[in-house]
């Protein structure tokens, strides 16, 4: 049977992208309530801009079938940096950067080798520039029985950073398809996986972004929920930070006349600048490393750290209220 095609109009161009960006869904009609707002906020140009790539597009599916590629745009290939500028980007242009949602990762692992790796934690958290920390999940995982040969590796491991007892005495949940769900449950409404960010690609070692990627991965792979094996986008935090800080420094130029910021110079001092706090000393961790007095070691405590510091340089205070324990650490966790 021949498949029903319709022309697309500039506003359901719009409405496409902003599901992409809000809930990821296989059927753009999801995002047309949120669309509709911010379309009759939309300047006369910007609407021109859609009509022209309205006019642009070929017959499209007017429904996207989910297990059917997304038709490729020419020169799809962009490198991690242009995508992340792309997103902050479009989302600014249409006047949607301060409620787009950004989802932050971390993980950590009592030990690994080759391919395998034993998770012990992991943390998610929404963050937007408006609302600051929307939500959170944080995950001790106990891994089952190392290999004997790793103990004592694993055993300095854990005294030098998460400290938490070597499984099977660690604790945590063992069941990989309930972390899954876990998981799934924490991104909902989106329909399909979201970029995810996090810490560790720019600045001196790679090692914090490889582990919260093989954590990840494992979780996603060893629960087999899906024929087909997702593809888990795991960006670099400090590149969102800086393409953040850029922007949304530029739109605070544009109001305002007589003070203005300077941008970051370049992705290292923004890097520099991202980790120049105490912000992961102070955010909410989870109990077992508040009990232990290691906030600095906890997932949890990191992906809130992200926020409050995206929020610190980024969140504009002029332009919506900036609230204590959302868009910076609890005044009551300070020391
Ligand atoms: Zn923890």
């Amino acid at each position: 049977m021949p498949k029903q095609k319709k022309k697309l109009n500039a506003f359901m161009i719009f409405a496409m992208e902003v599901n992409k960006r809000r809930f990821n869904s296989s059927d753009y009609n999801k995002a047309i309530g949120i669309a509709g707002r911010l379309w009759n906020k939309l300047s006369k140009e910007k609407k021109e801009e859609y009509k022209i790539k309205a006019q642009k597009s070929s017959e499209v599916d007017c429904v996207e079938n989910s297990d059917k590629k997304e038709p490729k745009e020419a020169n799809e290939i962009v490198s991690v940096s242009s995508e992340i500028n792309k997103i902050v980007t479009d989302a600014n242009s249409i006047g949607d950067l301060d409620e787009t949602i950004f989802y932050f990762i971390n993980a950590s692992s009592f030990f690994e080798i080759n391919d395998e790796i034993y998770p012990a934690e992991i943390a998610l958290a929404k963050f937007s520039l408006k609302s600051g920390i929307i939500d959170d999940l944080h995950v001790q995982i106990n891994p089952g029985e190392l290999p004997l040969s790793s103990i004592f590796i694993a055993l300095e491991k854990s005294k030098n950073s998460h400290k938490y007892l070597l499984p099977p005495d660690c604790g945590g949940v063992k069941d990989y398809y309930m972390i899954l769900d876990m998981l799934i449950s924490f991104l909902l409404p989106l329909e399909r996986l979201p970029i995810f960010f996090t810490e560790g690609n720019i600045h001196y070692n790679s090692s914090p972004f490889l582990e919260t990627r093989k954590v990840f991965e494992k979780i996603f792979y060893e629960a087999q929920e899906f024929d087909m094996q997702p593809e888990i986008k795991i960006y670099p935090i400090e590149e969102l930070f800086y393409a953040l800080h850029n922007i949304t420094v530029r739109n605070r130029n544009d109001i305002n006349d007589s003070e203005k910021e300077e941008t970051f110079p370049s992705i290292a001092f923004a890097s520099d600048t991202f980790f120049d706090n105490n912000f992961r000393l102070i955010s909410k961790s989870c109990e077992f490393h508040d009990q232990v007095n290691a906030p600095h070691h906890c997932c949890l405590s990191k992906v809130r750290s992200y926020g409050y510091t995206i929020a610190k340089w980024c969140s504009d205070g002029s332009q919506y209220p900036l609230i204590d324990g959302k868009h910076s650490p609890h005044i009551l966790t300070l020391q």
